[in-house]
């Protein structure tokens, strides 16, 4: 079977530094193995979007020489096949409507308040999809064996919002059934939803792809980069000097005479030297 990797960034802002190591890593992953690198663009929250964050992405992207095969795919254009998903949740009898405020919904799983209450379609309401005590279990290729139960760690959750936006979960699993993806390489800070995920794929019947969760780039304070922790966006710096501490950051120890190669002598040593089992089994590194 051919390996099927992708980046699926969110355009909420310029990539920082946590974001292009994710890239380089799903990329390392895929091309080591001589698999196809998709790039998937995750624009299903049009109220967190940035307008412009989109280009910035792919000619970022395109400078460190992370050159993705076939066309990028927006999710904005995928709502029927959401629908559709949610439609086979709906005929297994699988989802509900809850219109539990944030304020009701203090603690960490949610406690079913709406499970058998059957409220109007006419009032504003989420959908949430039922879990149960079946423990989710999968082997991550850098961070071990992770086990969930969902019902208690989770409660049963959103797969369609209040406001009538399809929720991340199921926009992902429909969409890396449908492009085929086999391996999935993504920050750590998504280890936590992908049971969630895989209990998605066994109800809709589509298979589960391997999954490696790679250290999240965190700040002195352990707060994640991103654009509201004033993360740099990294167009401003040296591609190359970027994707030489990208390779540092995963563990590939990155011989240092590599930096006075170009962005495309740093990316083939980085397929040729490629290591999963050198990425460090962290869920944090600070930087
Ligand atoms: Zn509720």
């Amino acid at each position: 079977m051919s390996v099927i990797g992708r980046f699926a960034p969110s355009p909420t802002g310029p990539l920082h530094f946590g974001s292009v190591v994710a890239a380089v890593a799903s990329y390392l992953q895929a091309k080591s193995q001589n698999g196809q690198w998709l790039v998937r663009i995750d624009d299903i929250d049009p109220p967190r979007e940035q307008s412009g964050a989109c280009d910035s992405i792919l000619k970022t992207l395109e400078l460190l020489g992370l050159h993705w095969d076939g066309e990028v795919l927006f999710q904005r254009h995928r709502q029927d096949a959401y629908q559709e998903a949610l439609d086979l949740l709906s005929s297994k009898k699988l989802i509900y409507r809850c219109n539990c405020s944030r304020k009701q919904l203090q603690g960490n799983a949610y406690p079913g308040t709406c499970r058998l209450k059957a409220h109007s379609s006419k009032q504003q309401h989420a959908l949430r999809i039922i879990t149960n005590q079946t423990p989710v279990n999968f082997n991550d290729g850098i961070q071990g064996h992770v086990q969930q139960n969902l019902e208690n760690d989770v409660g049963d959750f959103i797969v369609r919002r209040a406001d009538d936006l399809i929720a991340y979960h199921i926009a992902v699993v429909v969409d890396d059934a449908w492009q085929g993806i086999t391996e999935i390489v993504r920050g750590a800070d998504l280890l936590d939803v992908t049971s969630r995920q895989i209990y998605l794929q066994r109800i809709l019947n589509v298979p589960t792809p391997a999954y490696a969760h790679i250290p999240a780039a965190v700040d002195a304070d352990g707060k994640k980069l991103s654009k509201q922790h004033h993360a740099r966006p990294v167009n401003d710096d040296q591609p190359e000097t970027i994707l030489f501490l990208a390779l540092e950051f995963l563990g590939q120890q990155p011989d240092e005479v590599l930096l006075q190669g170009n962005v495309e002598e740093i990316i083939q040593w980085g397929v040729k030297n490629w290591s999963m089992k050198n990425v460090p089994e962290k869920a944090t590194i600070e930087i």
